[in-house]
């Protein structure tokens, strides 16, 4: 298979050119079609190393309306590390979508600065959940109208005892998103989360 087979728009295509991507790795090659095709849930077990921040990224790029400012995708993410990852990559991955802005969110760095940032405009946040929670409290940012939620690491997260802060951060999310959650395993505090944020996600293994 191809990245041209998979639905993915010219912009995305020429992105992954520019990247030297050759073919879509499996997590790619099953998610970018289904993430596309349907607005769904979506539980996929995959390691990190398998290219699922591209699985999800894509169609969450091709999905976002760039013509308007609000914060229409949420990615958490569990560290600061991955966080700044994930949004390297989605700013490549969305380097021929001039109006699409992509702002990291995590602690240990200026508040102000990153208020600014999403004051800005951000479609799309990429976070830890200590410091989304703590901005949401403050009212620096409005996640009340995300169209997307991704929880990438799943498992890591909640490992690191984020279960109460994600919680209280989907509850200020609609509860007709569609909600993409990544994990390398499948432990029961993720089957909690899973059951009660998600609407029967589709399921994928790699
Ligand atoms: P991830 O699992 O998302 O952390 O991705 C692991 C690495 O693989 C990253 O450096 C990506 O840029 C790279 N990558 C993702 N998809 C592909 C692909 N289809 N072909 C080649 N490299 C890729």
């Amino acid at each position: 298979t191809k990245f041209e087979a998979l639905g993915l728009q010219k912009s995305l295509l020429d992105a992954v050119a520019d990247l030297g991507f050759e073919t879509p790795s499996e997590v790619q090659e099953k998610a970018i079609p289904i993430l596309l095709e349907s607005e769904t849930d979506l539980v996929a077990l995959a390691q990190t190393g398998t290219g699922k921040t591209a699985a999800f990224g894509f169609p969450l790029i091709q999905k976002i309306d760039s013509n308007s400012r609000t914060t229409q995708g949420l990615i958490l993410s569990p560290t600061r590390e991955l966080c700044l990852q994930i949004t390297k990559e989605m700013q490549a991955y969305s380097k021929y979508e001039r109006n699409i802005n992509v702002v990291a969110i995590y602690g240990g760095a200026s508040i102000t600065d990153q208020a600014r940032q999403i004051k800005r405009g951000a479609q799309i946040i990429v976070a830890t959940p200590g410091r989304m929670k703590d901005m949401i409290s403050r009212r620096l940012v409005d996640i009340s109208k995300i169209d997307y939620c991704i929880l990438d690491e799943a498992d890591e997260m909640l490992n690191m005892g984020f279960m109460e802060d994600i919680k209280d951060i989907l509850s200020g999310t609609p509860s007709d998103k569609s909600t993409w959650l990544f994990s390398a395993t499948m432990p029961k505090e993720v089957a909690v989360i899973a059951k009660k944020f998600m609407h029967s996600p589709q399921e994928i293994t790699v």
